[in-house]
């Protein structure tokens, strides 16, 4: 199998070119190792992040911008994604506040990235 994709890892966003058979990955055009690692992850356990809302009940708005502190493997994305869908969290809410530790036992923290502050 062959795969061409971007490293993500730093901003030089190398071009990699992955050829991938049976348990032998080999890379290329990488400018360091995290390429190799970066394309071996990306081949075996596809990590992604989050970056969404949660609803808030009694703020003075009524929703809060939450992220994971990691990435999570890319097969928990929508499963996560339904639990922040229904979840509400009581007003006061911080930024950096941990909204759910180890959201479905996937080691990552859903945190807050917005303050919304109690209604009056
Ligand atoms: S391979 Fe290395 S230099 Fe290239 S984007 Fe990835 S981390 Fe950056």
């Amino acid at each position: 199998m062959r795969k061409c994709f971007t490293c993500v890892i730093c901003p030089n966003g190398c071009r990699l070119e992955v050829e991938a058979d049976g348990g032998t990955i080999s890379v290329t055009g990488n400018l360091c190792p995290r390429g190799v690692e970066y394309a071996n992850e990306e081949i075996t356990d596809p990590k992604r992040t989050i970056a969404s809302s949660v609803l808030v009940d009694g703020g003075v708005m009524e929703i809060a911008s939450v992220r994971l502190d990691k990435a999570v493997s890319k097969s928990l994305i929508f499963p996560i994604m339904d639990v922040i869908k229904a979840l509400h969290v009581a007003a006061p809410v911080h930024i950096g506040d941990v909204i759910i530790h180890d959201i479905l036992s996937s080691g990552a923290d859903l945190i807050a990235t917005r303050n919304v502050e109690a209604r009056q």
